[in-house]
């Protein structure tokens, strides 16, 4: 793992560092590069040219870690505006949204776990009468079982839920066994977050060794595997894989960052394969900004430089 990895995810917590990074406008160069907008139109015209290039897309309304019942709800609506645009575009045939539980009210005590299968549940329904689905993501080792007890309870009403797996984490390749099933959609990212040893793999190559054997339980398996990465190793491995599964284009996709190898993107869907672009927006964007640094310490020079010309 990058050695700036642990201390730039640390930083992430910081109260005075977020303030002082969100003092930034959004146009400011990294944060754009990674989030095209703040705004409901920005992540809609972000998805219309997507689309326009033969890319699929799943929004994500950022936001995380809320303590706070009014600003869950606001979530939610940010969601149901969301899908009511991409309805009104056309663009629910190509484009779905992920959902981080915390930012719906599953940190919430005592009662966060219900509200937050509640708010999930609202998201769902709107999803489905738009004709696009929901995907869960995943958040840090703490929440596994939490979410993926919520992803069971929405899939009884909403089988379509996707679910989002972690290679990082020792327990992944079980889980993945439990979710190759039919019709269960399964994302597979390595893990964005500062796990301990006691449940995550530390190296990078452990980490990848383990990418690759969940890879081959889930293209193996009866679900659609999302391969969500952009290494370019995982990338070719995934696909001999699926070839020499038979899985045909379409039965599985992969999934990528927006503004990260956005010719890889367009690379693999001119070659046939189902590609989305997963697009963030909205004002909450440090925590999302802080985890794409840590993955790639080379942008820090970028980001303190226009950090500092905004000073
Ligand atoms: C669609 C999607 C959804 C995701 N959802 C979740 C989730 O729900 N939970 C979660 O924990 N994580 C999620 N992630 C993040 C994921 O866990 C990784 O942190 C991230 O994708 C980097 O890992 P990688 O597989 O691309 O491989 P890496 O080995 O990190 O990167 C491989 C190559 O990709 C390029 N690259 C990677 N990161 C960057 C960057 N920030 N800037 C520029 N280039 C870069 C570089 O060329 C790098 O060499 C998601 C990722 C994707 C693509």
């Amino acid at each position: 793992m990058p050695v700036l990895r642990q201390p730039l995810l640390l930083l992430a917590r910081s109260g005075r560092v977020k303030r002082l990074v969100t003092a930034m406008p959004v146009s400011a160069g990294i944060v754009r590069s990674y989030v095209p907008g703040e705004r409901t139109q920005d992540a809609v015209r972000a998805t219309g040219e997507l689309v326009d290039d033969h890319l699929r897309v799943t929004l994500d309304y950022l936001g995380e870690d809320t303590l706070d019942a009014e600003q869950a709800d606001a979530t939610v609506q940010a969601y149901l505006d969301a899908l009511a645009a991409l309805s009104a575009r056309g663009l629910t045939r190509h484009a779905e949204v992920s959902v981080k539980l915390s930012a719906v009210g599953q940190a919430i005590s005592q009662q966060g776990r219900k509200i937050a299968l509640e708010n999930a549940r609202t998201i769902c329904r709107a999803a489905r009468n738009a004709g696009t689905t929901v995907t869960l993501d995943m958040e840090d080792h703490t929440t596994t079982d939490a979410t993926l007890a919520t992803l069971r309870e929405l899939r009884k009403d909403f089988p379509e839920t996707g679910a989002v797996l972690q290679a990082y984490l020792h327990r992944t390749e079980a889980d993945c066994r439990a979710l190759a099933y039919e019709g269960s959609r399964v994302r597979l990212c390595k893990g964005a977050y500062d796990e301990p040893a006691a449940a995550a793999f530390q190296s990078r190559l452990d980490v990848d060794r383990s990418y690759v054997r969940c890879l081959k339980v889930l293209l193996a398996g009866q679900g659609y595997p999302m391969i969500a990465t952009h290494d370019p190793r995982m990338i070719t491995i995934a696909s001999s894989l699926a070839s020499r599964n038979g899985r045909e284009a379409g039965s599985y996709e992969f999934q990528m960052l927006y503004g990260i190898r956005p010719d890889e993107q367009r690379r693999l869907a001119a070659a046939g394969e189902t590609v989305r672009v997963y697009v963030p927006y909205g004002t909450e964007w440090y925590g999302y900004l802080m985890r794409r640094l840590a993955e790639r310490p080379q942008n820090l020079t970028f980001f303190l430089r226009s950090l500092i010309s905004k000073k």
